[in-house]
């Protein structure tokens, strides 16, 4: 290693705690590995050094291909109902977990087949590896919870897709990368020892305040609920549409993680399908809640025998923990509205409710609308009402909700300007798939201050052209 950075220490606090969920594993060359993308605030809160990172020592580091002393790097199983079907073993086909590093786990993506490939190649290539950086920045920087994208580099190799792609890695931290899948791969070994040892693990990690509650699984188990219906509340508000919302990509942490086909609402509607593989619209943008309850039911019939050793005990007890889920998320997301429409908490609850209706109907520009607001609470109403077909519903609306006092400072720090639009996301992913950076680098600048208007940058506020996007998994 270079004289800038002389250790890195990895932990390996998953590996060692739960062996038989993973098996130690290499990642694959990476002939000519050439950096794409790099968060130094993301480096900086590893202890990692930049400058190290961008030399030829720190590019093995990011691609796997060369691990500190000591680093035991592992592929983790786990399960997952992929679009309601059960799936017993999925894992990290294509990822490694090199360790664990200030508290976070290091992962790569795209470092070459692991036993769990099954058909796949173990490869990532470009644009889905930026896509990941591009959108996980964005949402960190809205302050929504989220895996952390640390670089991303093309490895030199090329990657068979539909066309021939250039390959890369991601590198991404995450508080931990359990999984409800985790919990299922776990509880159909019918090993209740391993269960217990796993959901302690979480607990730990987590919400080590639950080892002490009477019953540990249970609390783990209202905890997950808790952050998820947080979460789902957040993703609904900024409207992120996160496409694959199978139990293995829903963590026990609460962060958002893997970036395959998400787009961010461009027209305000609950129907909104981004994926290609979504033919069912099980994943579209107004089913999100009812998707992750779904989830949380199979996280409960997980951790039913923890929970308590007779089932007909253990069933009522996990199904009155879901049935928080939805009221919770409720008050999530109707606090989360009042503050994007400046409101006190003693306001008129109706004109929350009032106004999704008028979302509902009109279709307006998501991002575009609820920022238009706050013109509107500054007493120009006019580019709120551009967007919006029923004028005098929005009118009656608006003196309603303008007769409470909305507070425009406020909406200004909650409904941003810049979010990852389609259209923008896809011209920069494009660039740097045919070699230039420019524009994936100037969108992530813009996007790390999501709710700061500057002049200059009219453009990334813009919607895109009308028409339906799709995104296609991130293979
Ligand atoms: P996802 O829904 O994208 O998170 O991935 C679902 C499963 O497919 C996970 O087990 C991945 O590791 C695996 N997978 C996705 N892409 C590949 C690939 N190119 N090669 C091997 N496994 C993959
Ligand atoms: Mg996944």
């Amino acid at each position: 290693m270079s004289s800038t950075q002389t250790t890195v220490q990895l932990g390996h606090r998953f590996a060692d705690a739960l062996p038989e969920l993973s098996v130690p594993w290499q990642a694959d060359e990476a002939p000519d590995p050439r950096l794409l993308a790099l968060d130094e605030g993301v480096a900086a809160g590893l202890g990692l050094d930049p400058a190290w990172l961008r030399s030829p020592s720190g590019l093995a580091f990011l691609t796997g291909t060369q691990v500190p002393d000591g680093a035991r790097p592992v592929a983790q199983g786990y399960a997952g109902h992929q679009f309601g079907n059960y799936s017993p073993r999925l894992g990290d086909g294509r990822a490694l977990l090199l360790g664990d590093l200030a508290g976070l786990d290091l992962h790569l993506k795209g470092s070459g087949r692991t036993p769990w490939s099954r058909g796949g190649d173990g490869l990532a290539v470009v644009g889905p590896m930026l896509r990941e950086f591009v959108v996980s920045t964005a949402m960190h920087a809205l302050g929504i919870p989220t895996t952390r994208s640390l670089a991303v580099v093309a490895t030199g190799r090329t990657v068979q897709r539909e066309t021939p792609q250039p390959g890369a890695v991601l590198a991404r931290t995450a508080s931990s990368h359990l999984r409800v899948g985790s919990f299922q791969l776990v509880r159909a070994t019918e090993d209740v020892d391993l269960l217990r040892r796993l959901a302690d693990h979480a607990i730990a990690a987590h919400v080590p305040a639950a080892a002490d509650a009477d019953n540990p699984a249970l609390a783990l188990y209202e905890h997950v609920v808790a952050v998820q219906a947080d979460l789902l509340a957040r993703w609904m508000l900024v409207g992120f549409v996160h496409g694959v919302m199978n139990t293995d990509n829903m963590t026990i942490s609460g962060e958002t993680i893997d970036y395959g086909p998400c787009a961010f609402l461009d027209a305000h509607d609950a129907d909104t399908v981004f994926s290609s593989i979504d033919s069912g619209g099980r994943y579209r943008y107004g089913n999100q809640p009812l998707a992750a309850q779904w989830n949380l039911a199979r996280l409960a019939e997980a951790l039913l025998p923890l929970i308590h050793e007779d089932p007909e005990q253990a069933i009522p007890t996990a199904v009155a923990v879901l049935e928080t889920f939805l009221p919770r998320y409720e008050v999530a997301w109707a606090a989360g509205m009042r503050a994007k429409l400046g409101l006190r908490e003693d306001a008129d609850p109706a004109l929350v409710t009032d106004l999704q209706a008028l979302l509902d109907a009109n279709h307006p520009d998501h991002t575009g609308f609820f920022r238009a607001l706050g013109a509107a609470a500054r007493g120009d109403a006019e580019p709120a009402r551009r967007l919006v077909l029923d004028l005098a519903g929005f009118d009656a609306w608006a003196a309603r909700w303008l007769a409470a006092g909305p507070d425009a400072d406020a909406m200004d720090r909650v409904n941003p300007v810049y979010v990852p639009r389609n259209h923008l996301v896809e011209e920069a992913l494009d660039a740097a798939t045919a070699g230039d950076l420019g524009p994936v680098e100037r969108l992530v600048e813009v996007l790390r201050r999501p709710f700061d208007e500057r002049p200059d940058l009219a453009r990334y506020a813009e919607p895109g052209p009308a028409g339906t996007y799709v995104t296609y998994c991130g293979t």
